[in-house]
């Protein structure tokens, strides 16, 4: 990482840098709570100034007003497409290739029953799906249940052990190559184009989820040359909660299959009403059934806030303060909590993380990791909580996540003597804090 002078480390050096920062006025587009410090736009996004006034309208006008009519008037019926092909520009999908439908879990399902279909169907000899141990779990849940229907088999492995199973000789029976690209815990990113070229060169297919990527680091899916793709609406794309996720095909397997849940918005002419399925062209055939036009409303209103940057360097230039605002925060960690035995737990080289830092709780079990998280949050400093097994390997984790569009400098100097004062004062020891509700 690049060194911060201690300068740079008090609290007025950061409010210098937001003054100077180009980027500034895009937080201008959220409706953000006085009082809190939001470092949880990894698992649900802010809620965009546009956003209710967009909702009210489909709501009030296009549906309560317009009724059947808005299907074409208000054009839901493109709303699959249309933001799709928005968010195609975030990721490096060409305008057509991508679609908005369902959840991330469901999307991977489509997308993964396709590439195994497609891969047995090449080398019927190919009959393993291989992914990350410590991929978030709904989608090795989902790579469980696809490979069981393909008579296939999951293969978990570490991170670090796959470019060894598909070295030369090694990787003849891999179907698919599915992984996260940032993952959930670690925040460590992949490099898209040299994994996708490792996977090739072992004849499988490569499958990327971008629910942590998208709106959040540059992603080049067609110069990647990767094979599906699935990514989450709520996360960076600030689309609100349950919002509707997206998947992409490179154009080569579009047509080659079509994906097994065969509603008929994926038809090719779903108001002809014929009794058989024949699926759409392209992309088209991965949509399933009626679009939920108020949730995909919303998502466009959050994707348009990232699409907002554009103008002023877009994805790179999000990229370049998302490290920006992570180097703070590694540094001032590393002064102000040096003897408190929390690690870093995110790689250090900023080309291999994504736009979060998760804290590793000692394995010793001296600091209750969702207690803290509590104690922070009290103190209006929101960022997550996420359990590991307890050892030094996969610790449990604190994660702060930094979102460009919204997160500031002054921001992340807070948070981190937050956190500081939290285990200071043994704030978290309070028994309130060790309450554990549904979701963490
Ligand atoms: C957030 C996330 C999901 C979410 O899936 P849903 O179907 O929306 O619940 C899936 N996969 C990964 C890797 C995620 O980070």
């Amino acid at each position: 990482m690049t060194a911060l002078a201690p300068q740079d480390l008090d609290r007025a050096a950061c409010a210098a840098r937001d003054a100077a920062d180009p980027l500034a006025a895009l937080r201008e587009q959220f409706d953000l709570p006085p009082g809190v410090n939001y470092l949880d736009g990894n698992s649900l996004g802010v809620l965009p100034r546009a956003t209710a006034a967009r909702v009210h309208d489909v709501v009030t006008r296009e549906w309560g007003q317009g009724l059947i009519r808005s299907w074409n008037s208000a054009g839901w019926i493109e709303l699959p497409r249309r933001v799709g092909d928005k968010i195609g520009r975030l990721v490096g999908a060409a305008p057509g290739e991508l679609v908005v439908a369902d959840s991330t879990s469901v999307n991977l399902f489509k997308v993964l029953s396709a590439a195994a279909r497609i891969a047995q169907a090449d080398d019927a000899a190919r009959r393993v799906i291989v992914s990350e141990r410590s991929n978030f779990p709904t989608d090795l849940y989902i790579a469980e249940s696809v490979a069981a229907q393909h008579g296939m088999t999951l293969e978990l492995l570490d991170i670090d052990a796959i470019p060894a199973r598909l070295a030369p000789g090694a990787g003849a029976d891999v179907a698919v190559l599915m992984l996260t690209q940032v993952n959930y815990r670690s925040g460590r990113m992949a490099d898209m184009a040299a994994v996708t070229a490792l996977a090739h060169a072992a004849g499988a297919l490569m499958l990327w989820d971008l629910a942590h990527s998208a709106g959040a680091v540059p992603v080049d899916l067609n110069g990647a040359d990767a094979d599906f793709a699935v990514g989450c609406g709520y996360k960076y794309l600030n689309g609100g909660p349950g919002a509707p996720a997206f998947c992409w095909a490179h154009p080569r397997h579009a047509e080659r299959f079509w994906q097994p849940l065969s509603g008929w918005m994926g038809h090719a002419a779903p108001f002809v009403f014929e009794p058989g399925y024949r699926p759409a062209p392209g992309i088209g055939r991965y949509l399933c059934g009626t679009p939920q036009v108020i949730g995909m409303s919303a998502l466009d209103c959050g994707v348009d806030t990232v699409l907002a940057a554009e103008p002023l360097g877009g994805m790179a230039a999000l990229r370049a303060k998302s490290v920006a605002l992570s180097e703070l925060f590694i540094a001032l960690v590393r002064r102000h909590l040096a003897g408190s035995g929390l690690t870093i737990h995110t790689p250090l080289d900023a080309a291999r993380r994504g736009s979060q830092v998760s804290l590793g709780v000692p394995a010793d079990g001296s600091v209750d990791g969702y207690a803290v998280m509590q104690a922070l949050i009290a103190r209006g400093v929101i960022g997550d909580y996420r359990a590991g097994d307890g050892s030094a390997a996969e610790p449990h984790l604190l994660r702060f996540g930094f979102t460009p569009l919204y997160t500031r400098f002054q921001d992340v100097f807070d948070a981190v003597e937050a956190l500081a004062e939290v285990l200071a004062r043994g704030e978290w020891r309070e028994e309130r804090f060790a309450r554990k509700s549904a979701v963490t």
